[in-house]
């Protein structure tokens, strides 16, 4: 089945968004969603909601046998073929699909880790870097769901420093024979195959496919977790594991593009499914703090839980068009080559790295946008949001794994700006022609009144904030040179600042085109968006600040904030009122209402 969803010609550049002027990219929209699209969301809907979330205690209580049926059951009804190209009997629909049954996956927090990895890093090698033979083989069964799979790339002692693995292959006549214990594997007490990371002759990081029956493979025990204890995590032991010759997954010494290839998938699928995760974190929220009564008023009615309810359906909505813009760029991408291309893989594989940034911002965003929302809605129940019989505990357990695994937090934040400066570097970016045309521009600013339509005040707001977060950045290079990647606390405000910028324009742009056409929900669309561009706009301008006084001093740094403040003609309006006006619609419809599907 081909992709269904309206796509562009124009094939957009990873990370150009802070460089471009705002509207000038293409975005795509979950408004701008194929029917076909969100019938597939709505059979993942009706899975979740029928099969997985009425077993929730089963599952947590590490009911494996459970999570195999269930797995299974997704593999009868097509939902773990999305991604798998028709040629070896997948659906091979586009990423947006996949993302809507992420979202709804994404409501069983241990369930959701299972599918991901099994349907993500555990089979998107074998379709992107396997061989004819090896996808004959495999993802036919894979996409039934008769083969479930697992990724094992981490070991005790190499996490954010994969490439450090000490795991062993070594060619012995026709089987390559493997030594050493990978640790942390997600379905690793269920999982038929494993593609596993290990350095060929201890020097040559590469991939292997291995299947649980192969000699020397075993795995450890359950690791007792924080969180997502329906999962199944254990080490994968390997003891002089003797395996075919061709096993070997892409080429010796390669093994590098396979793991940080499929994790920039892993990554934008971890943020964007954490959205769907946010949903049904302010739906119980929502009913309880409209059941629960305290000085003969129910908890909804009072400022301070409103202001946590608009907050948190704010950053669903933000959260949305940062992942939807991203995906839409994702699947562009893609459609640039077909799978019957004998090169596909590899070209695919780059269409996705292209946007490594934007990934890694979906990612770090999605994760710490439900970790806050998870953790307010604990504070809605109050006493009760602490006690395992309500539903906050364990989704403020299980969400706190989001900002640890497919790349640290930290590690993601090195790699935004990092990125960011490596193409700017190498030309790829026109990073320095911005920062001559910002500093020119410090004499005469953009004005409010250059800019149009329904949130024109927004649109200039977002202006602003890459012109700052460029003299701020531009300051960085120019003062630490070639250091400035060592230093790391720099780099992280870079990176928050092009978090919130991407994530400020996808949502000004998405609330626009809302506005524009008449959409029923516009107007709460518009209010979420002014109340994001309130606040994260000051979040950018504070960290330019602070960031140029971490690079310089004395004259440097009054000159810098000098010309910071010439980008800083942005007054707030009324949060108050704004959270005010949207928590009411929160509560009269007893949902977040923006429905994609
Ligand atoms: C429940 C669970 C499931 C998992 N599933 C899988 C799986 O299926 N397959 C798999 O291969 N792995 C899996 N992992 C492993 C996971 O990806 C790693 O735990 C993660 O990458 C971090 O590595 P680490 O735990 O060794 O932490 P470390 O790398 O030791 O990091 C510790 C801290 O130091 C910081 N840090 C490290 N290096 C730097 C640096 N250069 N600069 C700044 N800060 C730094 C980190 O951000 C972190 O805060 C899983 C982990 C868990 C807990």
């Amino acid at each position: 089945m081909a992709a269904e969803n309206a796509s562009t010609t124009e094939i957009v550049q990873g990370g150009s968004f802070l460089l471009t002027p705002i509207g000038q990219l293409p975005q795509f929209t979950p408004e701008d969603l194929s029917d076909d699209s969100k019938e597939f969301g709505r059979a993942a809907r009706d899975f979740i909601e029928g099969e997985v979330l009425p077993r929730d205690e089963a599952i947590d209580k590490l009911d494996l046998p459970l999570t195999i049926e269930l797995l299974r059951k997704a593999g009868e009804i097509g939902l773990l073929s999305i991604e798998i190209p028709e040629a070896y009997e997948g659906l091979e629909l586009d990423k947006k699909s996949s993302l809507l049954v992420l979202e709804e996956m994404s409501k069983q927090g241990s369930f959701s880790v299972s599918y991901g990895a099994c349907t993500g890093i555990g089979t998107l090698p074998i379709v992107y870097f396997g061989t004819e033979a090896q996808k004959k083989n495999y993802l036919p069964k894979l996409a039934a769901g008769e083969l479930l799979a697992a990724y094992a790339l981490t070991e005790a002692g190499s996490g954010s420093d994969a490439m450090g693995a000490k795991t062993t292959a070594v060619l012995d006549g026709d089987s390559w024979v493997l030594n050493g214990t990978k640790m942390w594997i997600t379905n690793a007490g269920f999982a038929d195959i494993f593609c596993t990371f290990a350095k060929v002759d201890g020097q040559h990081f590469s991939c292997f496919i291995i299947e649980k029956d192969d000699p020397g493979l075993s795995t450890g025990s359950e690791e007792h977790k924080l969180g997502i204890k329906g999962s199944s995590t254990r080490t994968l032991i390997l003891e002089n594991c003797r395996i075919p010759k061709d096993r070997l997954l892409g080429e010796i010494g390669k093994g590098h593009k396979i793991a940080f290839g499929i994790l920039n998938i892993g990554r934008f699928k971890l943020g964007a499914g954490c959205i769907g995760g946010a949903k049904r974190v302010i739906e119980y929220t929502l009913k309880y703090t409209s059941e629960r009564h305290q000085f003969n008023k129910p908890l909804n009615s009072f400022g301070l839980i409103q202001q946590k309810l608009a907050d948190m359906a704010t950053k669903i909505f933000v959260g949305e068009a940062i992942n939807w813009r991203t995906i839409g760029y994702i699947d562009d991408a893609l459609s640039q080559s077909s799978w019957s291309d004998p090169d596909a893989g590899a070209k695919k594989m780059q269409a996705i790295d292209e946007f490594s940034i934007e990934a890694s911002i979906v990612k770090v965003w999605g994760s710490e946008a439900l970790s806050w929302i998870a953790d307010e809605s604990v504070q809605c129940f109050g006493g009760y949001g602490f006690s395992a019989e309500y539903p906050p505990e364990k989704v403020y357990r299980d969400c706190r794994i989001n900002r640890i695994f497919e790349g640290t937090n930290e590690i993601n934040r090195l790699l935004i700006a990092g990125t960011l400066l490596k193409r700017a570097m190498k030309g790829e970016l026109p990073m320095m022609q911005f920062g001559q045309q910002v500093a020119k521009e410090i004499s005469n600013p953009p004005k409010a009144a250059a800019f149009t339509g329904p949130v024109a005040r927004l649109k200039h707001g977002v202006e602003l904030s890459k012109r700052q977060c460029m003299l701020a950045s531009g300051l960085a290079v120019q003062v630490l040179g070639q250091k400035l990647v060592d230093n790391q606390e720099v780099m992280a405000r870079m990176s928050n600042m092009m978090m919130e910028i991407y994530a400020m324009e996808s949502a000004v742009v998405r609330a626009e085109r809302m506005l524009e056409s008449g959409h029923r929900w516009a107007e709460i669309a518009r209010d979420f968006t002014e109340l994001y561009v309130n606040e994260a706009w000051h979040r950018v301008h504070g960290d330019a600040r602070m960031l140029c006084a971490d690079v310089t001093d004395g004259e440097g740094l009054r000159h810098a904030l000098a010309g910071i403040k010439a980008f800083a003609e942005f007054h707030p309006t009324s949060c108050a009122r704004l959270r005010g006006r949207i928590a009411s619609q929160l509560i009269q419809k007893g949902g977040y209402p923006v429905e994609i599907i």
